[in-house]
């Protein structure tokens, strides 16, 4: 059989996550907390599943849970959606993602990616048929570079695909990133995917940019959301489409054929838990304190800390002091041999461009992250 992505192998995440196990690793690779979710969000979930909400939700999500985020985006985005016609809750923002290319491209289309990018969304355009131009984000603060997105317009270009905070170098776009992006798409039919699933983890005072802010550009975006990001619940995979009534039109007809619809009680929990906006207005400040923490021990190890994280919860760091092993090799090498994994973040650039730095994942207990930085102490040593 002729495979549809030929060039793809197993996401680094689930390579990462499974060497770690294998070697009893301390593992800061994959993006996930280590720490309990909100004992408040379970038993609303209890509850809901008590009281009978166990079948199908209507296909773009239950109304509650909508309503809810239709008032939450006017109040963080000052952008008046319709929560009965363009908001769609969805399996995590990985489906989104599918869902919203598949109802975007046709074959030979252009997408615009920002690299190192996010693994998913590069298969996603080739399984539509359509073509990733990647432009790559600037070593080493990863800025984007405007001029280079602007020569890479072609008349092919269909959407370009962003993403704020970025994962994962921990760049926030400014109002000036926004601004850029929205003088380059006005009056041209170019759509954007924006992919704001760190929108709540914003770091030292930033605020988030969201294309919801900017009428220009909302009226060309699909915004793309994750409550796993937001609860701290990445295995619950769930999340939301944000899109204006004829591209989210198009989108619920492709979810409507791919999931159908969304978990049930988790949706009415999460509804339940979204009444109360000090559950995610308090993460920058519990993020904070985890970055700094976390950064404090690196400063007595040998990595090098280009950039503080500005946002997500990833840190990266170079490893020049250590060794010059390529980045793969690297963190195979500290998986093995130190016992902590990381991703290399080459595996988010299409050309295996490597600019020898791991990205560290900091949403972890605050013993975690000792126990990681008390292994590391041995590269001291070597
Ligand atoms: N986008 C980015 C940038 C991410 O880091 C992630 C990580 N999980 C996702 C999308 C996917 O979110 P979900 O788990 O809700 O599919
Ligand atoms: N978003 C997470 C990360 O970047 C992982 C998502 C996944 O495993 N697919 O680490």
């Amino acid at each position: 059989m002729q495979s549809k992505l030929p060039h793809v192998g197993t996401t680094i995440f689930t390579v990462m996550s499974n060497l770690a196990r294998e070697h009893n690793a301390i593992n800061l690779s994959q993006g996930f907390p280590d720490y309990p979710i909100s004992s408040k969000l379970i038993s609303y979930v209890n509850e809901a599943m008590l009281s009978g909400f166990n079948q199908y939700a209507p296909m773009p999500g239950l109304p509650e849970l909508r309503a809810v985020l239709a008032q939450k985006i006017e109040r963080l985005y000052q952008a008046t959606m319709n929560p009965d016609t363009e908001i769609t809750i969805t399996p995590g923002a990985t489906y989104a993602i599918y869902c919203a290319f598949t109802a975007i491209l046709q074959p030979g289309d252009e997408v615009i990616v920002l690299e190192p990018a996010y693994d998913s969304y590069i298969p996603n355009i080739h399984l539509n048929g359509a073509k990733a131009v990647c432009v790559a984000l600037q070593y080493p603060d990863y800025s984007v570079n405007w001029q280079k997105v602007k020569e890479a317009i072609s008349p092919k270009t269909k959407a370009i695909i962003i993403n704020t905070p970025h994962n994962p170098t921990g760049y926030v776009w400014t109002a000036d990133d926004m601004k850029q992006l929205d003088a380059l798409t006005a009056n041209t039919d170019i759509l954007i995917l924006s992919d704001e699933v760190y929108e709540h983890i914003t770091l030292d005072g930033r605020t988030h940019e969201s294309v919801l802010q900017y009428e220009g550009l909302r009226n060309r975006s699909l915004v793309l959301f994750s409550f796993g990001k937001v609860f701290h619940a990445t295995g619950w995979k769930m999340g939301y489409c944000v899109a204006p009534e004829p591209l989210m039109k198009e989108f619920r007809k492709v979810h409507q054929f791919v999931g159908f619809t969304t978990n049930t009680p988790m949706q009415y929990a999460l509804a339940k838990l979204l009444e109360d906006e000090n559950e995610y207005l308090q993460l920058p400040h519990f993020f904070e304190k985890k970055r700094d923490l976390f950064l404090e021990m690196l400063s007595d190890l040998p990595f090098t800390i280009h950039q503080k994280s500005q946002g997500s919860y990833f840190q990266l760091a170079g490893y020049e002091k250590i060794n010059d092993m390529g980045d793969k090799d690297f963190a195979t090498w500290l998986t093995k041999e130190i016992g902590v994994a990381t991703i290399p973040v080459s595996a988010f650039n299409q050309d295996g461009r490597d600019d020898k730095l791991i990205r560290f994942c900091f949403a972890k207990m605050d013993s975690t992250l000792h126990a990681a930085a008390e292994r590391m102490k041995k590269l001291l040593t070597l």
